[in-house]
């Protein structure tokens, strides 16, 4: 059985009087910073200047540079893109870190892949939200936390767990529960189910279903309706009872079709390929692509996004989904930007 915590089992000494700096401040970063805020911890923020810094000032941070937030700070939680953080972690925090500090992250690649090798006598922990910022935040408010994953990767003072339980108190996580795991494990199980299912897996299954009824001449808004639209549905089904939750309330015509058809479709074929696509994460091989897809400025990464968004599937979804009143203006504002 995993290991899980509540509110109960926190030690609310372990973070009092400490200084949390929060480095970044956008999806998690604006979350979580706020959060801790409110819980009552002593919190600043360290960025470049910009637009983020203008945002947190406005919040009513004091924010500093990244080099002076890690050298007053007791807790220092890397919240950049995961593929910014080795850079400004070797220029900017790995000198300035106060000996006895706990260096803090909410995904684990940078350790795990070894693009981030902290001194001996800091504790490293991860404090992993399992939902994306806004929520983070909004459930909060709301008077309740989102479930996360807490790990321990190197506990020079013996606290690092008391320090992650803290914390994850702070942003909510024990309201609903953390799951203690380790910086492999999220690492790992992170990009395989964002890569294989949520992402790769999801986003192809949508367009081949959606070439598939084009091609036989059928209308692509229909086959849009069909193979985009209707996922949510289905998804939200899912996420509130499993997958007999989503059966119970599709028709018995759909129920059938779903026993009968989906194997055909996720083949023994595609198991293997899922089997190949976790050696190459546990291997290493996806995260050196992807390190050194960076450093040459993303040729590939930018080529694909280009490719992706002139898809057909693409163009009539936004003619669409301007006529679906219901949809946040906010999505709205960005594709009419896009669409720019
Ligand atoms: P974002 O892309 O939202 O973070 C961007 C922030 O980083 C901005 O404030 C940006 O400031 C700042 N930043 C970028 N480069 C620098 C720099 N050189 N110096 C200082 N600040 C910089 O990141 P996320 O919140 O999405 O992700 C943060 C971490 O949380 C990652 O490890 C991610 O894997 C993890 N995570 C994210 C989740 C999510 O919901 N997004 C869910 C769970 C974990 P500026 O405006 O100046 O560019
Ligand atoms: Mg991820
Ligand atoms: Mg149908």
């Amino acid at each position: 059985m995993v290991n899980m915590y509540y509110e109960a089992d926190v030690n609310k000494e372990a973070l009092r009087g400490k200084t949390i700096a929060i480095i970044g401040y956008g999806s998690q970063g604006h979350a979580q910073a706020q959060n801790l805020r409110d819980s009552g911890h002593q919190v600043i923020v360290g960025l470049r200047p910009g637009k983020s810094w203008d945002q947190a000032v406005k919040d009513g941070f004091q924010v500093v540079t990244v080099a002076e937030a890690a050298s007053r700070a007791d807790v220092v939680q890397i919240l950049m893109p995961d593929e910014r953080q080795a850079q400004v972690y070797r220029d900017e925090i790995a000198s300035n870190l106060k000996a006895g500090a706990t260096l803090c992250f909410s995904h684990g690649f940078n350790i795990h892949f070894g693009q981030i090798v902290p001194p001996a006598d800091v504790d490293v922990i991860m404090v992993a939200p399992k939902s994306p910022g806004h929520l983070v935040r909004r459930v909060f408010q709301e008077g309740f936390g989102v479930p996360g994953l807490i790990a321990v990767h190197q506990d020079a003072s013996g606290k690092a767990k008391e320090t992650a339980l803290a914390y994850a108190s702070g942003i909510g996580c024990t309201k609903a529960g953390v799951i203690e795991t380790t910086f492999r494990e999220e690492t790992e199980t992170d990009l395989f189910g964002e890569q294989a299912v949520l992402c790769g897996g999801v986003s192809e299954l949508v367009k081949a279903g959606f070439d598939t009824l084009v091609e036989a001449g059928y209308k692509p808004e229909i086959a849009y309706f069909e193979c985009l639209h209707e996922l949510k549905l289905i998804v939200d089904l899912m996420y509130e009872g499993g997958l007999a939750r989503m059966r119970y309330s599709i028709s018995d015509t759909a129920e059938y079709g779903d026993y009968s058809t989906g194997r055909r479709i996720i083949t023994e074929e595609t198991r293997k390929e899922m089997k190949k696509v976790l050696a190459e994460i546990q291997d290493g091989t996806f995260a050196r692509n992807w390190i050194l897809e960076n450093q040459a400025n993303r040729p590939a990464f930018n080529a694909r996004r280009r490719l992706e968004a002139e898809h057909g599937i693409e163009q009539v979804g936004a003619k669409l989904r301007s006529m679906m009143s219901w949809l946040n203006n906010e999505t709205k504002k960005e594709e009419a930007k896009v669409g720019q």
